[in-house]
């Protein structure tokens, strides 16, 4: 940050409470202010992060201004955890969605701390924001094409699990099946699909029973009214 730009850091903003995303900020204390959604600032006391605690926290929207420059930052919604932002570059026309958003790739591993329902309607509020250039700060850079199609990824990794758990079978199986082979391009294809059904395989179990026909109604039983 020195020999790039040779300004103290004013803010640092942590894009959510994850340790890879959110350690080391204290190097920066001098000078900075530390911005995080409420809940990150939770997190990172609660569970004592090696970072420096936030000063500032919001729950919806917050705009930093500095040498003619804005960022905003936007919560969109529970995704990749409870607490991640989206920072916005208005002149830039670049938002930043670091591990929610990948740009041709698939979710990490088994999709750890995920909620599934609300990251698909935040991928949604972000189709709707106004940008040309999606940073997802892991891997190449992208459009917001990419972001409809990363939603394309989740309804079909969704739908395809739960037709296989509909169908009865075991996760085995479904890992064999769900091959999602439309996305066989995309990046950490094998080794991310068979985690990623693993999740949506136990996601869709908790939300889902088979139905049972209902109980023949016992003879003599008082009639409803
Ligand atoms: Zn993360």
């Amino acid at each position: 940050m020195k020999k790039q730009f040779n300004q103290p850091v004013k803010y640092v903003a942590y894009s959510h409470d994850h340790p890879d995303h959110a350690s080391g900020g204290e190097v920066f204390a001098d000078t900075a202010i530390f911005v995080a959604h409420t809940r990150a600032k939770e997190v990172i006391v609660a569970e004592k992060r090696p970072t420096a605690v936030p000063n500032i926290t919001f729950s919806d929207n917050m705009t930093i201004e500095l040498g003619g420059k804005k960022v905003e930052l936007h919560y969109v919604g529970r995704n990749h955890s409870d607490n991640t932002l989206v920072a916005h570059f208005p002149a830039e026309r670049v938002i930043f969605t670091v591990d929610w958003i990948p740009v041709q790739g698939l979710p990490f591993r088994d999709m750890n701390d995920t909620y599934f329902e609300e990251w698909i309607e935040g991928l949604k509020r972000v189709e709707q924001m106004d940008f040309d250039i999606l940073a997802p700060g892991h891997g190449r850079l992208g459009k917001k094409d990419d972001v409809r199609a990363f939603r394309g990824y989740m309804e079909d990794l969704h739908r395809a699990t739960l037709e296989a758990v509909r169908a009865g079978k075991s996760i085995e199986q479904a890992k064999a099946d769900v091959t999602l082979e439309k996305y066989k391009d995309w990046g950490a294809y094998q080794a991310f699909r068979p985690l990623n059904i693993e999740f949506m395989y136990g996601h869709v179990k908790s939300h889902w029973r088979p139905s049972v026909p209902p109980a023949p109604a016992a003879s003599g039983a008082p009639k409803g009214n």
